[in-house]
């Protein structure tokens, strides 16, 4: 049984069709790479798989370990281990990275999940999370907060436009953090590059799942058929 399986997500937004019959499947300890172009829909998958505010599909299942969950509030997704991390920024301002890490975390010390993301836990444990961090530093303390509340499901959202936060080599060790930790991943991604880390990928277009298989057979076809050339429309 996969860990997250959704059926035939459909999603609309004032008559406009978001997601369109997605279906998606993320095995146990996986690492799943989602590739799609800007406005493909894969925020508002995100969205609907956390159960935030304004997002319920209009049909379609989700189901998490086997259990249908569209019903649940997203505190309680996030009791079963969904998380997600990266398209917002952190909302923790003037807090210790100490304290910050010690938020949701479940067990384990904040120095660990300071390693595990590449940042030394003397350097880093008594900062503020102000200005005086860049904007990369952040995403890995981030990254370590998500780690410390120690997911079954880490949804990683990467920003779709702007700088890239995170060099691919940077996101491959921290992702092989959430690997240690038995925590299935779905990485979101417009970087090709990105999938060859993964175990399995897929690619978004046009609100629908349009080739799911090995990253790079998923690169290629999504560097070949971008959703630009079709435009918008499923390839
Ligand atoms: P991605 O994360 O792949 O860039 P999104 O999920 O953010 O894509 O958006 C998918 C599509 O849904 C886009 O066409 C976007 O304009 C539209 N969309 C997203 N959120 C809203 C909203 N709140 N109101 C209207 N349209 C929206
Ligand atoms: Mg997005």
């Amino acid at each position: 049984m996969p860990l997250l399986e959704i059926r035939n997500l459909c999603f609309q937004i004032d008559q406009k069709k978001i997601l369109d019959e997605l279906s998606l499947a993320v095995k146990e300890n996986e690492i799943h790479v989602l590739l799609g172009t800007n406005g493909s829909g894969k925020s508002t998958l995100a969205y609907l798989v956390l159960g935030c505010e304004g997002y319920f599909p209009s049909s379609g299942e989700i189901l998490f370990a086997g259990r249908e969950i569209k019903a649940l509030k997203i505190h309680e997704r996030a009791q079963q281990g969904i998380t997600l991390a990266w398209q917002e920024p952190a909302k923790f301002e003037g807090i210790s990275v100490a304290d910050y890490l010690s938020l949701g975390a479940r067990s384990g010390e904040p120095s660990d999940y300071l390693r595990r993301v590449g940042l030394r836990p003397e350097e880093y444990l008594n900062r503020v999370l102000d200005k005086t961090l860049s904007e990369g530093q952040r995403k890995r303390i981030e990254l370590a907060s998500v780690l410390a509340m120690k997911p079954r499901l880490a949804i990683l959202d990467e920003p779709d436009s702007g700088i890239d936060l995170l060099s691919v080599q940077e996101i491959v060790d921290v992702i092989h953090g959430f690997k240690d930790f038995q925590a299935s991943v779905l990485l979101i991604t417009h970087r090709e590059e990105i999938a060859h880390m993964a175990n399995r990928a897929s690619q978004l277009c046009g609100g629908k799942i349009v080739f799911t298989g090995s990253p790079s057979a998923v690169a290629q076809h999504f560097k070949t058929r971008r959703c630009i050339v079709c435009d918008g429309k499923p390839c």
